[in-house]
């Protein structure tokens, strides 16, 4: 058994949407809560974090090195783990110290990270290697919290969470959720491999072409596999993903951001960010408006959290 740290507040709840499947004159919707895993604001890296770090503290680690976004969630959440266990952080991130650090940034200071500025990000992968050998040097254990939280150690926390998930509610037709480095899809995809899920896991994409993301969430799912027990092969044929929303580009936000981040907030007082459940969401309104799914189908949105996002200068003044 991988070692797991005990620090997200489970199971998340599930809730129903009505009035928001009123409003689309669509399926029945519900929606996964992991914008409340209870630490710092929240988020799906909590739950990663707790394999990811325990596997630090098993080896031995002072210090966890990871890297992101400026507005990056997985930033703050390995920030605050980090400070809940008793290590020290450090954060590489592309771009320029803010005299005001908003959103993210300005937690990840509360949280007590240290930080490395990089100009661009073609520089990071060395800033993160210098960073972790200066560490070494200082005799610090340093452990590297992968990008996004997604490795096949990461990857395990969302096999964990479907199960969670099938112990609550009858299984849903439809997972829908926003995918991005991998990690949650990879989990989401072996578990419902492992614990025999007939309904379709779908992962709308943030960033990245659906080949290129498919590939990564199957290679993932498969070494994850070997973590619990037996090897599973996933192949790219049996992942699902929609990359009709990622064309913007990360973090660009548009009027599809934008209507579902207003929708899911007055149609049931429910704060999405603008960065990822947002783009998710909007994916699965258009995917709705266009008939994809059957009236008597159950969809559930797994929210992701990210809503300090929402407090950054960057997106703030765009999804108003
Ligand atoms: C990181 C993140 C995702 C994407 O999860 P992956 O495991 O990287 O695919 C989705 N939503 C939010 C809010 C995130 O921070």
């Amino acid at each position: 058994m991988s070692p797991r740290l005990k620090i997200a507040h489970l199971p998340t709840v599930i809730e129903v949407l009505p009035r928001l499947s009123k409003t689309l004159g669509g399926p029945r919707l519900l929606v996964k809560r992991d914008d409340q895993t209870g630490l710092a604001f929240g988020g799906n890296k909590t739950r990663k974090l707790e394999f990811l770090l325990a596997e630090a503290q098993e080896q031995g680690a002072h210090t966890v090195i990871t890297a992101g976004a400026l507005q990056s969630n997985h930033c703050r959440q390995t920030a605050a783990a980090a400070a809940r266990v008793g290590l020290d952080c450090i954060l590489v991130l592309v771009g320029q110290p803010p005299d005001q650090p908003t959103g993210n940034l300005l937690l990840n200071q509360l949280l007590g990270a240290d930080f490395v500025w990089v100009d661009r990000v073609e520089q990071r992968d060395d800033a993160l290697q210098e960073t972790y050998a200066a560490a070494l040097e200082k005799g610090r254990h340093p452990y590297l919290v992968p990008y996004g939280g997604s490795n096949p150690t990461g990857a395990l926390a969302y096999v964990f969470a479907m199960q969670e998930m099938l112990e609550q509610i009858e299984p849903p037709d439809w997972i829908v959720f926003a995918s991005s480095s991998g990690g949650t899809q990879a989990g989401l995809v072996l578990g419902a491999n492992r614990f025999n899920f007939q309904g379709q896991v779908l992962g709308i994409s943030i960033d990245e072409p659906q080949d290129v993301l498919r590939a990564r969430v199957a290679a993932l799912a498969t070494a994850a596999s070997e973590k619990i027990g037996e090897k599973i092969a996933i192949s790219p044929d049996e992942v699902l993903v929609n990359d009709d929303f990622c064309q913007p580009g990360y973090g660009v936000l548009t009027e599809v951001e934008r209507e579902a981040v207003q929708m899911f907030a007055r149609s049931e007082g429910m704060l999405l960010d603008p960065v990822y459940t947002g783009r998710a969401a909007g994916g699965l309104i258009s995917l709705i408006r266009q008939g994809f799914f059957k009236p008597d189908q159950t969809v559930l949105f797994w929210n992701t959290g990210g809503q300090p996002a929402l407090f950054s200068d960057k997106y703030c003044s765009v999804i108003r």
